[in-house]
């Protein structure tokens, strides 16, 4: 047993680093990161008087000559009398004003329609009473030196083209549809206020010499880097990491001023913040009713005639009286956030800010805070009381993905070494040593910034402070200056105060008659042979620190003896499934470079011994028993790639039975397809925790084999599932193959235990994720990836107050991949309010989305679907209802007011309640559920925002001259156009849907032949041709495949063939075939719901 006492290896402190171990980390939201260069953004020196911004960021003005097609606010003739500069661009809503009227409204005519909701009028964005018209001119920081006037500037409306006929339709009937996005003085983006005047304690991110920023690109999907031709390249280690030690290298920016720590003190951050009024004069308060309404606006809802519908006439064919295009757009709000955020970096500097979308391509600069690309949150403004947050009904949650791989501009977490010491800690609450910890007594001690306890600073640790109290350290250490870092542990970290070994990965590889008949076996011994070359190492080691070990079963287990020193592998049978032992401790678990020639006669041969075999039953338990066990014996932690294919029908514990029963569906005792048949697989799973065993599960079924019980350990150790229905070596090998790479090859820990601490007031008390949990504090990864993310919720326990806000810590504790054990640290700071409207106004939908959809596919496991979905309904209702009682001004019931950062909700909302687990087709399996509820309780922001909304691109529009991805439009089907070609993605599949009147010419140069009948639906790949369409095309597949931690199977699709109505499935807008309603009616829906709760 090694004992581990190399020295750390981690990068040095300021070096950036390319992707976490060499990982080439894809370009992230479809657009490749500009090389914003060091200076451009790196000093972030605090207040610089001589800092000039001549002009205003262009990306400020988003609506000033972009087209807003799309754009949730209806036409008005009178279009000099908007003066929305900001509409449907900001994140934060707007504050004075009110929105457009819809051209149908001021003009009611033509008959109306129905819906099978009443509805009235849709309006966004904070009403005049919300706004502060009287903000400070802090908060106005668009135009330094000349504040807005709100109603003075004009927006350039392009109106939308001719609609497709039935739109027209639709427009004709549309009346009484108010519908603002957001209006005159909208406040700046949250977070950001470039150029603003500050208070000086708070400088924030606008540097000297960072000019404005670039303009926003008008292809917001822009794309200037293909994508990683193959898993493969580029993904050894990048340049030597060496320790941390000595002072950052030059590349690092000085970091004086750094604004947050004046003095050390949290407190002092608070203040005016460019999007955070504070004060706000006339808004309305928390609890009371509606301030009083503000001076008369032009854009003021109640002046809109708003029809009601006992004035309306009767409709001869209603189908619904709204404008899709007059509804809020996924697509314009992503758009307008690309072009609003995506070309500055996000500074991390200031508490509570509001990152761009997980859609928008942006660097971060870490200041002090974590990146958004560790941490998001529901909210970044808390509510300071439980009666607050309980009458808003917003939850609090943080999405964590704790070892989240980053794009190769930025920079890893640094290695901190504090010696036998380890990590300075909070006395109490054990809080390790962050940036908001207050220094007192000229150093000798640090409140704690989570728990107020005093905590003597160990002699070694101790630093003199400057005049204003920060410890003259402060820039060199990782610790007290930025949001996220590491430390090495020390051996009291570690499990039996032992230092760890490094891991080991255990193949084990079904073979019986079905794996070996589809060719499987054969495929995967062949790319072992190379893909061990290619195991997770660390820093600048030459080789992986990774033994391996090679299984082989069906209805017994053969184990592999590839021993360097033998000149041909040996194999082992154990037939006793009943109590799993491994028969040999030494040869089992090798080095790779020292037993090559012994691993690759074995993967030779392993094809060959069982070519003929006609044993069809498998066990499964014994597997995973098998490589726990081998584990245990060596005394490491470790993975388990285990290749299955069927239900594990073969006599041996964890032996299941097939129990699929759809017609379950819609009862009450739908739930149990979600459980497992059996608690042998927990108790296992929770000795594979103990071990630090995680299994990584791929399945290639061809009927039912109870994912619900086979996915329980992979769930519960932190590993992951793969699934191949109806395996076909010739379609679906390049799947699996990449799928494979990427998860062997991937950033990974082990024997992880996360904490997340808070600051008093609120604590973490659910956690939705892959992983296991002995108590209510720690969440217990066997294994832990850089795809994997875990939800956070928050609850109140005492009251939080604004001037301190709300910190979180979140500390992952884990084993690298060469044994060392290592502690990650992720800090972020959040606002509290005692105004509502400061919470709604500072929310994150994508994330509200992904804690939603998580908290119902936790719920179908012990309520009938039919009750969680009308509990996410009553939620969302609740959720809005009460922004439209306290935040929203006094209007017309039949204004459905939604705020400007969750106009997206009711759109998003209805994709989760249409989606296979909480819906399913006639088409979907039992399986499929349980994979995909599986699946998305482990995504992350970025992932669940694709997947329930798909992402869909007009191929034919796309520009083969440029590196740019063509505007995505909305998921209805009204939008396709028979004459184009569309891709849709949604993270696991690629759909390119054909339409029937497509060109000849195009469909030979995309498909190589020459009409649309010739197309084969069978393509699982589009054929390499040379010319500029092909090419086109074939690249940005490619660069989306890049940008998915799993290899999407793609699927060509025909209008009017079969095929299409699984397309169709996935155009989440429309009403689908299994009865989810369409964005309309459910918007109406809402609507509904929200007026009851009102009156
Ligand atoms: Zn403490």
């Amino acid at each position: 047993m090694s004992v581990n006492q190399q020295a750390h290896t981690g990068p040095p402190y300021g070096q950036p680093q390319p992707g976490y171990q060499g990982y080439q980390q894809p370009a992230y939201g479809g657009q490749s990161l500009p090389g914003v260069p060091q200076a451009q953004y790196g000093a972030y020196n605090g207040p610089v008087p001589g800092y000039q911004q001549p002009v205003p960021p262009q990306g400020y003005f988003p609506s000033l000559g972009f087209p807003l097609k799309g754009s949730p606010v209806s036409l008005n003739s009178d279009t000099s009398s908007l003066a929305p500069n900001f509409i449907g661009s900001l994140r934060a809503p707007p504050t004075s004003g009110a929105p457009p009227p819809a051209s149908g409204a001021s003009h009611p005519s033509g008959p109306l329609a129905y819906s099978q909701f009443e509805h009235g009028d849709v309006q966004n964005g904070i009403p005049a009473s919300a706004a502060p018209v009287q903000r400070p001119p802090a908060s106005q920081p668009f135009l330094p030196g000349s504040a807005p006037t709100p109603v003075s500037q004009i927006s350039t409306f392009q109106q939308y083209g001719p609609p497709p006929a039935s739109v027209q339709q639709l427009r004709n009937h549309m009346a009484g549809m108010t519908i603002g996005s957001t209006a005159a003085s909208a406040p700046p983006p949250a977070g950001l206020g470039y150029g603003a005047p500050r208070p000086p304690a708070m400088p924030g991110p606008p540097l000297p010499g960072q000019t404005v920023a670039a303009p926003p690109s008008s292809q917001p999907n822009h794309v200037s880097s293909p994508p990683p031709p193959s898993t493969m390249a580029g993904l050894h280690p990048g340049p030597p990491m060496s320790g941390l030690h000595g002072p950052p290298p030059p590349t690092h920016p000085p970091q004086p001023g750094y604004p947050m720590q004046q003095n050390g003190s949290f407190g002092q951050m608070r203040g005016p913040q460019p999007n955070y009024g504070g004060a706000y004069p006339g808004a309305p308060n928390y609890g009371s009713p509606p301030g009083p309404p503000p001076p008369p606006k032009r854009l003021d809802p109640d002046s809109i005639p708003s029809p009601q519908l006992n004035e309306l006439p009767p409709q001869q064919k209603p189908r619904h009286r709204i404008d899709p295009d007059a509804i809020p757009s996924p697509i314009q709000v992503i758009e307008d956030d690309r072009n609003n955020r995506g070309s500055e970096p996000f500074v991390t500097g200031v508490r509570g800010q509001v990152p761009p979308l997980v859609t928008t391509n942006f660097l971060v600069k870490d200041q002090g805070n974590a990146s958004p690309r560790y941490i998001r949150c529901t909210s970044y403004n808390i509510p300071c009381t439980s009666d607050m947050a309980k009458q808003s009904q917003v939850p609090l949650a943080a999405v964590i993905k704790p070892l989240a791989a980053l794009p190769p501009e930025e920079t890893l977490p640094y290695l901190v070494d504090h010696g036998e010491s380890g990590p300075v800690r909070c006395n109490r609450c054990k809080a390790y040593m962050c940036p908001f910890m207050q220094f007192i007594e000229g150093g000798r001690r640090f409140q704690c910034c989570f728990c107020s306890c005093v905590t003597e600073v160990p002699p070694h640790y101790f630093q003199h402070l400057d005049h204003t109290g920060k410890r003259v350290d402060f820039y060199d250490r990782p610790e007290l200056s930025l949001g996220s870092y590491e430390f090495l542990a020390t051996v009291d970290y570690c499990k039996n105060n032992k230092f760890p070994s490094p891991p080991a990965f255990i193949f084990m590889i079904d073979v019986s008659y079905n794996a070996v008949k589809s060719g499987l076996v054969r495929l995967i011994c062949e790319e072992l042979k190379s893909l061990l070359d290619y195991l997770p190492r660390e820093g600048n080691m030459e080789e992986s620190a990774i033994r391996v070990g090679f299984v082989t079963y069906n209805k017994v287990l053969h184990f592999y003896n590839v021993k360097s020193s033998l000149a041909q592998p040996q194999m082992m049978v154990v037939s006793d499934v009943a109590d799993m032992f491994v028969p040999l401790l030494d040869g089992f678990l090798v080095n790779v470079n020292e037993s090559r020639t012994v691993i690759a006669s074995l993967l030779d041969q392993i094809p060959e011994m069982f070519a003929d075999t006609r044993e069809t039953e498998t066990v499964f338990a014994p597997v995973i028993q098998a490589g726990l066990e081998a584990l245990k014996a060596a005394e490491c932690a470790g993975k388990l790639f285990i290749f299955h294919t069927s239900l594990p029908i073969a006599e041996a514990p964890g032996k299941l039975k097939n129990r699929d029963d759809r017609k379950l569906i819609n009862t009450d005792k739908e739930k149990t397809l979600f459980q497992p048949q059996t608690s042998f697989y927990n108790n296992l799973a929770k000795d594979c925790v103990a071990q630090g065993c995680c299994v990584d599960l791929f399945l290639f079924p061809n009927q039912y084999l109870d994912v619900a019980t086979l996915g329980v350990v992979p769930y519960q150790t932190g590993g992951s599932i793969y699934k191949y229905a109806y395996f076909q070596l010739e379609t679906d090998q390049y799947r699996f193959l990449n799928d494979l790479r990427r998860d062997v090859q991937k950033e990974v820990g082990f024997d992880a235990v996360m904490r997340v601490r808070t600051s008093t007031g609120i604590r973490a008390t659910d956690f939705f994720g892959a992983f296991y949990m002995s108590n209510t504090t720690d969440v217990e990864m066997a294994g832990l990836d850089c795809d994997k993310t875990i939800t956070v919720e928050f609850k109140h326990d005492d009251k939080l107050s604004e001037d301190s806000g709300a910190l979180l810590q979140c500390a992952l504790l884990y084993t690298s991949c060469a044994g060392q054990r290592r502690l990650r640290i992720h800090n972020l700071s959040l606002n509290c309010c005692t105004q509502l409207a400061d919470l709604y106004r500072n929310c994150e939908t994508d994330t509200l989305i992904n804690y939603l959809a998580k908290f119902a596919y936790r719920g179908v496991l012990s309520s009938p679907v039919k009750t969680v979905r009308d509990a996410l309904i009553n939620q969302c209702a609740q959720i809005l209802a009460c922004y439209r009682k306290n935040c929203a001004s006094p209007s017309s019931a039949g204004q459905l007011i939604l705020p400007e950062c969750m106009k997206l909700l009711p759109v998003y909302l209805n994709c989760v309640l249409k989606s296979d687990v909480l819906q399913p087709g006639p088409e979907v399996t039992t399986d499929d559920r349980a994979y995909i509820r599986q699946l998305v309780t482990s995504m992350d922001v970025a992932e669940t925002n694709v997947f329930f909304y798909p992402r869909l691109l007009p191929l034919t529009k796309a520009d083969v001259d440029s590196d740019s991805l063509p505007a995505a439009i909305r998921n209805s089907e009204e939008r396709l156009s028979k004459g184009d070609i569309y891709l849709l993605e949604n993270g696991l599949n690629i759909f390119v849907w054909v339409g029937v009147s497509v060109q000849q010419g195009l469909i030979q140069n995309l498909f190589g032949v020459s009409s649309f009948s010739q197309i084969s639906n069978a393509l699982s790949t589009l054929p390499v041709l040379e010319n500029p369409f092909s090419k086109k095309v074939r690249s940005i597949v490619d660069m989306l495949q890049g940008q998915r931690s799993r290899y999407m199977k793609l699927i060509v699709v025909k209008q009017e063939d079969k095929l299409e109505m699984l397309f169709k499935h996935f155009l989440v807008e429309d009403k689908s075939l299994t009865g989810g309603a369409s964005y309309v009616d459910f918007l109406c829906h809402m609507h509904k719901e929200i007026r009851q709760l009102l009156s």
